[in-house]
Formats: structure tokens, sequence, C-alpha cells
């Protein structure tokens, strides 16, 4: 049975060769433990690995975990589709939001973000695979949103997130997330200084980090297989 420190040690040597095949420093690719459905004790084992930052797509099932965890430092991104009515909790209780998508929601974010805190760390969700039920704002709309986070006074905009469609096929792998990248490249050529391409999960790390990857989300390979939604 694969420990989670093994799977940690593993996913960890392939970011750095990964890393090495693009030229690029290790360093400069966070790994973002997604912990979603895994229970505390699963966190806490990764965190005695060494491994601090970790992603959640569940508001209700997160805010629990944070509660059992508080006595450990850790830093939690929030990485799921965002309902207006858990704006607040989640405001309240994480790092990071990767998934902001629309105006309203980060109007709420930043109003609800608690003045001892420091500013909340947020990503745009671009939706680059063209498919309608999936979240993320048109790469179309993507420059007014941006514009509208980086006026809001309690958000720090640091960059794009994106889940292109699952596929195998490296080669198209590279082409969605090429297509981010030159969204966020974009962006700074405007003016915008953006430091955070969150691209990557289990299954094709290798080709976010090849087109840029700062942050790579990865769930499966560290925890396993998931077996329920929540
Ligand atoms: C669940 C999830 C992940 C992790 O996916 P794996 O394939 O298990 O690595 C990454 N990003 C988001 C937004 C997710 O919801």
């Amino acid at each position: 049975m694969t420990t989670i420190i093994s799977a940690l040690q593993a996913v960890k040597q392939r970011i750095a060769y990964a890393a090495m095949q693009a030229g690029r420093e290790p360093q400069d690719i966070r790994l973002l433990a997604v912990s979603k459905t895994f229970s505390a004790e699963a966190v806490r084992e990764a965190f005695q690995a060494g491994q601090a930052a970790f992603g959640e797509s569940y508001v209700q099932e997160a805010v629990d975990k944070i509660a059992t965890l508080a006595d450990l430092p850790l830093e939690w991104h929030f990485i799921g589709p965002l309902q207006s009515n858990k704006t607040r909790l989640v405001a309240e209780h994480f790092n990071w939001v990767h998934s902001v998508d629309r105006a309203k929601i980060a109007d709420r974010l930043s109003s609800a973000r608690p003045v001892a805190l420091p500013p909340l760390q947020v990503c745009l969700e671009v939706n680059v695979s063209g498919e309608a039920s999936k979240g993320g704002i048109s790469p179309r709309e993507l420059e007014a949103l941006a514009t509208h986070v980086r006026a809001l006074p309690r958000l720090q905009l640091r960059g794009l997130m994106a889940i292109p469609a699952a596929t195998d096929d490296a080669a198209l792998q590279r082409r969605q997330f090429r297509e981010v990248r030159e969204l966020f490249d974009g962006l700074n050529h405007k003016g915008f200084k953006l430091d955070t391409l969150s691209i990557g999960m289990s299954n094709d790390l290798e080709s976010a980090i090849a087109e840029g990857a700062t942050i790579v989300r990865i769930g499966t390979a560290i925890f396993g297989t998931r077996n329920m939604r929540r």
C-alpha cells in the first residue's frame, strides 16, 4: 500500500523531472495537495511529510477540516465552484481562492474578508475547454473581470486557474494549457502583475509545467482515488 508520504515524494519527483525537462527551477512550481473528500487525519499525515498548502472544493467539508486542524500552520486554497451564499465562509477561512469567475462573487468575497486578515489571494478561473457545463469566465470576458477584481480592496489578484477538458492526449493537454498561458501573458502585457498560473492536476502536471504552471493542484496522486463526492 502506498503511503501518503511516499506518494508525496513521487509527486515531487515528477514535478522536479518535468521542471528539468522544461528548463525551469523546481522551486518555482508550488505543490497544492488537494485533500477534498479525504480526512483531517490524511491532511495531518501529509503535513508531517512537509506539505503545508491544501486545496478544498466543498465549503462545509473544508470549514470542518480547517477547524479540526487549527493547531497546524496550514495554508488553505479554495478551488471548487463558489456560490454566493458560501462566500462569507470562504472569505473567513481560506488564504486563497482559485475559482473566482464573476464580479458578484468577487465583490462578496472582498466585503466579507475580515480586516484582521491579509487580503484574500485570488485567481480567476478561465474556461478554455469551451464546455458550457464547466465553470470559468470566457477568455473574451476575462480582461473586464480582471480589471474589476484588481480594484477590490480586500482581494489581491494573483493569476489564472483553469481545468481543461480531461484527456490523455499530451498534445491536447499542452494546447489547452498554452491558451491559458497566453491569456496570462496578455494580461501581464497590459500591466497586470500576475505571478500565478494554477494549472495541472494528477494526470497532466507534466504538460502544465511545460506550459508555465506555477501551482499544480494534485489530489489523486497523493491521497488515492476519491470514491465519494464528499
Ligand atoms: C479535485 C480537483 C483537483 C485534483 O484533481 P486530481 O486529478 O485528483 O489530481 C484539482 N483541481 C480542482 C479544481 C479539483 O476540483
